[in-house]
């Protein structure tokens, strides 16, 4: 009697492959906080090595482990005493958790991958987008077009065509909604946008959950994007009164730039939640 392949093969436990998932989504995280802080700043990803932003002394390897060297240090540099950012920390534990959960949600198949490259791609521009420099069309572009990579080849390899297909139309549609935002607002016209560039892999996730959770993902960010712009003019009377150097009329571009600072935050917790609220769905 044959017997069948998959009674053959040894599993591995789902728990384990989303707790190896966990460890390198904490390795992953501390690359990206590298990118979060470099690539807006047009500076390169592999060169220094990792140094301190106000002392400027490059890092031993023990200052540079993910998430313990933070705590072990509580958040102050060991020469210079001045605070590190609990970005740092946020990133890394926030990086491993989406990892882990993403693996458990997709059973720990091969398209676990490429929606763990979406996780850090949209963490990344998001993590970008609420400091002080909103985030380049590179971190989603490079972001999205690896994941795609692994998108296509899983999905190919685990049978799954739905997913693939469903990936590219929502890769078009945020890309257009993107496109078409860039168009209509001025200030927008340079290569960053308020928070917007999290719509090109926020598609390409929600996409390829199919459409009821598409949907509620949508659904839901629309709800928190019109809430937190209804919490927002109920306690902001007047955005642009004082910001005129002279006859309190408001310029074009100051409109601009306070209508975008206006909108930021809302966006990026617009796309949050759909991502959240798709994947809840889904699972
Ligand atoms: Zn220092």
């Amino acid at each position: 009697m044959i017997t069948p392949l998959a009674t053959v093969r040894p599993e591995v436990p789902l728990g384990l492959t989303a707790g190896l998932a966990t460890v390198i989504g904490l390795f992953i995280g501390s690359f990206l906080n590298v990118v979060v802080y470099r690539v807006p700043r047009h500076l390169s990803v592999s060169s220094p090595r990792s140094f301190c932003p106000t002392c400027r002394r490059q890092l031993s390897w023990w200052e540079n482990v993910p998430l313990a060297s933070w705590l072990a240090l509580r958040g102050r540099c060991h020469v210079c005493k001045q605070p590190i950012s609990a970005r740092y920390p946020i990133m890394e534990a926030g990086n491993a958790t989406a990892f882990g959960l993403v693996t458990l949600a997709w059973h720990g198949s091969a398209l676990a991958v490429a929606y763990c490259v979406l996780a850090a791609t949209l963490l990344s521009v998001v993590i970008i987008d609420v400091g002080p420099i909103r985030s380049p069309l590179s971190v989603a572009g490079v972001g999205t077009g690896i994941a795609e990579v692994a998108l296509v080849a899983g999905g190919a390899w685990a049978h799954r065509w739905s997913v693939v297909v469903g990936a590219q139309v929502g890769l078009a549609v945020g890309s257009v909604v993107f496109l078409v935002l860039r168009r209509i607002d001025p200030e927008c016209l340079r290569p960053e946008g308020y928070g917007r560039t999290a719509l090109v892999p926020a598609g390409c996730w929600l996409g390829g959950l199919g459409a009821v959770a598409a949907g509620a993902g949508v659904a839901g960010g629309v709800v928190v994007l019109g809430a937190s712009l209804l919490l927002r003019r109920a306690t902001t009377p007047s955005t642009t009164a004082g910001t005129s150097a002279g006859g309190g009329v408001p310029t074009a571009a100051e409109m601009g730039r306070s209508a975008g600072g206006f909108l930021r935050l809302p966006l990026v917790a617009a796309t949050t939640a759909a991502v959240v609220v798709g994947l809840v769905v889904f699972w």
